[in-house]
């Protein structure tokens, strides 16, 4: 049996090799929009059959591929599609594989862009969209329908830092014949979770955040099976469009080289920042995987190869106030939206408020929401500044 390189090694030499022509140890960059090809083939993408080279960049191009590879191996998946942003990524899979009077099930709390694109366009589609606790395999059980052709999930999620269990949600799923399995696992990075070892169908990241690493790139990917995958880019990349630009893919490529060390120092500096945060006068609760009060810990210790950066805290004091001094007062983090960057970045998140915007959940599901993240929650992506100046900077404000 050959022995398959570490994830370290596979970060920095996965989809990378010397170039046959100039012979640069770094990737190229390819920023060419048309292919001369070596063949007569025909005028519509479809046509391009087995062809293996290049022909047009919004159906492949030579940088955006080696990203692609480098992804496919990280997150151990037979191949990986990019696209424009996570959202574009998002979107790819549930148009691309999803028609109407189709059944889907998204978590009743995840990303927002998601989230609202799931309750305020699908159903114009005629796809029928149920919203469950996704914290809960029997809840998730008795959503699925003989029409369910999707479940949703992400993991940790955003906001709210809560967790589903991968592995029970795709057994269940499958065993009543849900057909895709899909993790958004943005949060995890495949440092900490690979769901698709834990028998989920496909996978989305959005690279713009601990994928790409320095918030200087919006990027988005796809991983699964082969045969999906060429669906997807035939559907959704050749006929949406959103596909990743050359430069942002060999920026996030350069990124990528470093994410196992990023990821283990994201932690290293959460740990002691949420710790600190839940002994500090001021914070009422404190949401991080790797903490023992978070109240899915153990699933978190099982599914989680790293805790990464991302939590969320809630305070005593009307969170607004907090903010506004944030803003005046924070000297290293950036009171500002995004994530997964080696800069901390902090923001508001007001229940009300995303109630009203977002969420719109019935009475039951507003209870949940608000039982676990009370009026408002402070979400925390911890960079790589050191803990110390990370929690003085806080400090400041609190
Ligand atoms: C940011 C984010 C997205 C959307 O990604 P973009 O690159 O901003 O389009 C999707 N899912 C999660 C969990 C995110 O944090």
């Amino acid at each position: 049996m050959t022995r398959l390189p570490k994830i370290e090694t596979l970060a920095i030499h996965a989809g990378e090799y010397v170039d046959p022509t100039t012979r640069s140890s770094s990737p190229n960059l390819v920023m060419s929009s048309t292919y001369a090809p070596s063949e007569i083939m025909g005028f519509s993408a479809s046509s391009e059959g087995d062809y293996q080279g290049y022909v047009y960049a919004r159906s492949g191009s030579p940088t955006v591929r080696q990203l692609e590879q480098k992804l496919a191996q990280l997150e151990n998946a037979e191949d990986a599609r990019c696209f424009a942003s996570g959202i574009a990524a998002s979107h790819a899979v549930i148009m691309a594989r999803l028609s109407a009077g189709d059944h889907v099930i998204f978590p009743e709390s995840n990303y927002v862009g998601v989230a609202e694109f799931a309750r305020d366009s699908l159903p114009r589609f005629g796809i029928k969209v149920s919203f469950a606790d996704t914290t809960s395999v029997a809840t998730v059980a008795s959503a699925i329908t003989p029409n369910t052709k999707m479940l949703w999930l992400e993991t940790p999620a955003n906001p709210t830092i809560q967790l589903a269990d991968i592995a029970a949600l795709a057994k269940i799923a499958h065993e009543r014949g849900v057909r895709d399995v899909v993790v958004d696992s943005t949060f995890a990075s495949p440092i900490a979770t690979r769901p698709l070892d834990l028998g989920a169908d496909l996978v989305v990241h959005s690279l713009t955040k601990y994928i790409g690493g320095h918030g200087d790139a919006m990027g988005g990917a796809v991983l699964g099976r082969k045969t999906d995958l060429e669906a997807i880019n035939m559907e959704a990349a050749v006929h949406y469009g959103g596909v990743l630009s050359p430069f942002n893919a060999w920026l996030i490529m350069r990124g990528a080289t470093t994410l196992p060390i990023r990821m283990r120092a994201h932690e290293e500096q959460a740990l002691p920042v949420a710790k600190w945060l839940e002994s500090h006068p001021a914070v009422s609760r404190v949401y991080y995987p790797g903490l023992a009060s978070h109240p899915q810990h153990e699933l978190a210790k099982r599914q989680m190869k790293n805790f990464s950066g991302m939590m969320n805290f809630q305070t005593h004091e009307d969170g607004v106030s907090i903010a506004k001094r944030m803003v005046e007062k924070l000297q290293h983090v950036h009171y500002a939206v995004s994530l997964g960057h080696v800069r901390s970045l902090i923001y508001w998140i007001g229940t009300e408020d995303i109630e009203k915007s977002t969420f719109r959940h019935d009475l039951a599901a507003a209870g949940r929401y608000s039982n676990h993240m009370g009026k408002g929650v402070f979400r925390l992506s911890v960079g790589l500044e050191h803990a110390e100046d990370i929690c003085a900077d806080l400090a400041r404000c609190l």
